[in-house]
């Protein structure tokens, strides 16, 4: 018998739309093997998502976002506009499908396949930083000397401590400490006296994600990758042996365009939707900036160190990516982080800012070919697109170059 065997021709020019995180690492780990890349992106460097977020690069908390304490929060939502999960009443028959198919996806069996995807990829987070690092990326990544979670009371803990132990079940490695009230406020002066529990997380990172894309975008650049701002892709026309985008043709293209994934990626086959999950984030001023990031898990609010200030955000608002800032979800934030917060001078905001996290109904991202392959898929990382970004571009560089899906991307396939 005679077997037909398909020569794999490596892109030597590739287009890659969204200058987000995902969109700037993949061009980083394709120049790595030569391949000369232009960037294009209907308004700028980190215009999305990835300015804003908080910049926790945490591979220990990188779950899926369907889980059945989430489906709590969705049903209090809907009757409380300041709820840390906000779904607006009247919705439309996409974002209906879309909670639909979440909701599926949010039981512990379905919890624990779609975490068992995400470990392999979780387990090269921080080493594909540490390459980027090493190739002369110069953002600066913090290692979080204090990572922690603060609780009211011990009885808010278990929810967490719950969660550990399944991500441990994985074989996602995360080591912790158990915290009192006092022990978390020694390590971190900013936690108010309210706080009256904490987990003390080990071996995560941080960055201020702004500063570290921007520095992503200068080394591609420095590289002699392209960075077009201002082109709004309309369509990508697959030629057959080329594609062609925004009136250019190349070997292959990349979308990487966030929460606006869909519009770009449907003809090529990718029917999975992805939602906008709306973040909100602010700096403020604080009278001891922590050393890491501080989680209050119950709020749903997250903290980071930028600079002299401290960035809190929050907020899974499930509405268009596009539509404008609603100063009540700021609002809800202050309220929720005032009385957890010791000299936090909340009235003194600074970068309010919303940004659409790229959220999949079964919480896995979308990396890999389409049903044309020259057109490839890197996004739908909902709420770990900053951790998991660097390795995605890794792996998608591979099999983009070797024609060979990674076992790490398996899961991910766009066309699931
Ligand atoms: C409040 C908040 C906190 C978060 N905290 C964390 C965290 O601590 N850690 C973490 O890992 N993740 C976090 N995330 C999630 C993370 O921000 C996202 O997963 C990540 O930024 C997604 O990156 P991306 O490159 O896929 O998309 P984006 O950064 O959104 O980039 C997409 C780009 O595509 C461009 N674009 C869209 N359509 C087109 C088009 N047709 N033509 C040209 N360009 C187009 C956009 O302008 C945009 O620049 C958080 C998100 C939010 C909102």
């Amino acid at each position: 018998m005679v077997c037909a065997v398909t020569q794999h021709t490596p892109p030597k020019r590739v287009a890659i739309v969204g200058a987000g995180m995902v969109g700037l690492a993949t061009a980083w780990f394709l120049q790595e093997e030569g391949v000369e890349v232009t960037v294009l992106d209907r308004t700028g460097v980190a215009a999305g998502s990835s300015w804003g977020n908080a910049g926790w690069l945490t591979p220990g908390l990188a779950t899926p976002l369907p889980e059945p304490a989430v489906l709590k929060y969705g049903i209090r939502a809907v009757v409380s506009p300041a709820s840390p999960v906000y779904v607006p009443i009247s919705t439309n028959r996409r974002l209906l499908s879309f909670l639909v198919r979440f909701a599926r996806n949010s039981t512990m069996p379905r919890w624990r396949q779609a975490m068992s995807a995400l470990v392999p990829i979780n387990s090269l987070a921080l080493e594909a930083f540490d390459r980027l690092a090493d190739g002369g990326v110069g953002g600066a990544v913090h290692e979080a000397h204090s990572f922690i979670a603060a609780y009211r009371t011990p009885e808010e803990r278990e929810v967490l401590l719950d969660e550990i132990k399944h991500i441990k079940a994985s074989g996602q490695p995360l080591d912790y400490d158990i915290l009192t009230g006092d022990e978390a406020r020694a390590v971190e002066p900013s936690l108010s006296p309210a706080i009256g529990a904490g987990i003390r997380l080990h071996g995560q990172r941080y960055i201020t994600p702004s500063d570290y894309v921007e520095s992503l975008a200068e080394a591609v650049r420095q590289r002699g990758c392209r960075i077009v701002s201002g082109v709004q892709v309309g369509t990508i026309k697959d030629r057959g042996t080329q594609v062609q985008v925004a009136g250019e043709t190349y070997d292959a293209v990349v979308i990487a365009t966030g929460a606006w994934l869909n519009d770009l990626a449907r003809p090529f086959g990718v029917s999975l939707p992805v939602q906008a999950g709306r973040g909100y984030s602010f700096t403020i001023p604080i009278e001891h900036v922590p050393t890491g990031p501080v989680y209050f898990p119950a709020q749903r609010v997250a903290c980071t160190p930028a600079g002299d200030r401290l960035r809190v955000a929050g907020m899974m608002e499930f509405r268009p990516a596009d539509a404008a800032l609603d100063t009540r979800r700021i609002e809800a934030i202050v309220d929720a982080a005032r009385p957890l917060l010791r000299g936090a001078e909340l009235g003194s905001r600074r970068d309010e800012w919303v940004g659409a996290r790229p959220c999949t109904p079964d919480g896995l991202p979308l990396i890999g070919a389409t049903k044309s392959p020259r057109v490839f898929v890197a996004g739908g990382h909902g709420m770990w697109g900053i951790t998991l970004g660097p390795a995605t571009g890794d792996l998608l560089a591979r099999a983009m170059l070797t024609g060979a899906t990674p076992a790490e991307l398996r899961p991910f396939a766009p066309l699931r």
